[in-house]
C-alpha cells in the first residue's frame, strides 16, 4: 500500500512538476491538499510516512476522527468541505485552512468561535465562478458585496478564494473556471484593504490540477492520484 501511495504521489509531483514550468511558475510555490476522504486511517498513516503533511478532509463528522488519530503527525488539516454553522465549534482551531466559507454568517459564527477560543481561524472564500447551479459558493457580485463585511470580522484571516470546477471530461474545458477565479481574486485584492489577503488559490483537483497550476493554483486538492479510485460516498 505504501509502495502504491509513494509510486502516485512521485508521477503526481512530477506532473505538477512540468505544469508549473510550462506556465514558468516556481514548483514550489504550489502545494498538494491530498485528500483523504473514505479512506482509512492506516492508508492515511502511510500516506504521511510518504511524506505528505497537507491533507484535506470533505466531511466535519468523518475528518474529526482522523484528526484526532493522527494528532501525533503534525498533520496541517485542511477543511474543504460545506460547513454548517452548527460544526463551526468543532472544527475552529483544528484545521489550518478551512477553504470552504460562503457566507458572511458563516464568517462570523467561525470570527465568534475563534475570538471564544483565543486563536486565529484562516479560510478561504468559497466562489462559484462557473454559472453552474453548484450547490455551494459565492457569487462572485455576492462575494464583492460582502467583502468589506466579511474584512471586519475579528477572529479569522481571510487568505485567497477556492473553487470547485463542475467535472469536464477534458480537462482543458475548466480552464475559463480557473481563469476567472483568478481574475476575481485579483479584482478583490485591489479593494480587500490591509486584513484580507488575495494570495492562495485553490483549485483544481485530480481531472484538472495541471490546468489549474497553469492557471495559477497554489493549492491543489487531490484524491483520486493520491490513493486511486474511491469506493462511493454514503449520502449525506
Ligand atoms: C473529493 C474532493 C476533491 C478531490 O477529488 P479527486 O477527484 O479525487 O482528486 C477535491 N476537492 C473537494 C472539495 C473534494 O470534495
Amino acid at each position: 500500500m505504501m509502495q502504491r501511495i509513494a509510486d502516485n504521489l512521485a508521477r503526481l509531483r512530477e506532473r505538477m512538476e512540468s505544469a508549473a514550468r510550462r506556465a514558468g511558475r516556481d514548483p514550489d510555490s504550489v502545494r498538494l491538499v491530498a485528500v483523504t476522504k473514505t479512506q482509512p486511517i492506516d492508508v492515511i498513516r502511510a500516506a504521511v510516512a510518504c511524506g505528505l503533511l497537507d491533507l484535506g478532509e470533505n466531511r466535519v463528522q468523518e475528518a474529526l476522527p482522523k484528526l484526532d488519530a493522527l494528532v501525533q503527525a503534525h498533520v496541517r488539516w485542511h477543511l474543504i468541505g460545506h460547513l454548517q454553522r452548527n460544526k463551526v465549534k468543532q472544527v475552529v482551531g483544528r484545521f489550518l485552512l478551512i477553504h470552504s466559507v460562503d457566507s458572511l454568517r458563516l464568517a462570523q459564527e467561525l470570527g465568534r468561535r475563534a475570538v471564544e477560543a483565543g486563536v486565529v481561524q484562516r479560510v478561504l472564500l468559497e466562489a462559484n465562478v462557473s454559472g453552474e447551479a453548484s450547490k455551494y459558493g459565492y457569487t462572485p457580485d455576492g462575494l464583492r458585496a460582502d467583502l468589506p463585511a466579511l474584512a471586519a470580522v475579528e477572529g479569522i484571516k481571510i487568505e485567497g478564494l477556492m473553487t470547485m470546477a463542475p467535472f469536464e471530461a477534458k480537462p482543458d474545458q475548466t480552464r475559463p473556471v480557473f481563469r476567472a477565479l483568478r481574475a476575481l481574486s485579483e479584482a478583490l485584492a485591489g479593494r480587500a484593504g490591509d486584513t484580507v489577503a488575495m494570495g492562495e488559490l485553490s483549485m483544481g483537483m485530480t481531472n484538472d490540477f495541471e490546468v489549474a497550476i497553469e492557471e495559477g493554483a497554489t493549492l491543489i486538492r487531490v484524491g483520486t492520484a493520491v490513493f486511486g479510485e474511491r469506493l462511493p460516498e454514503a449520502p449525506d
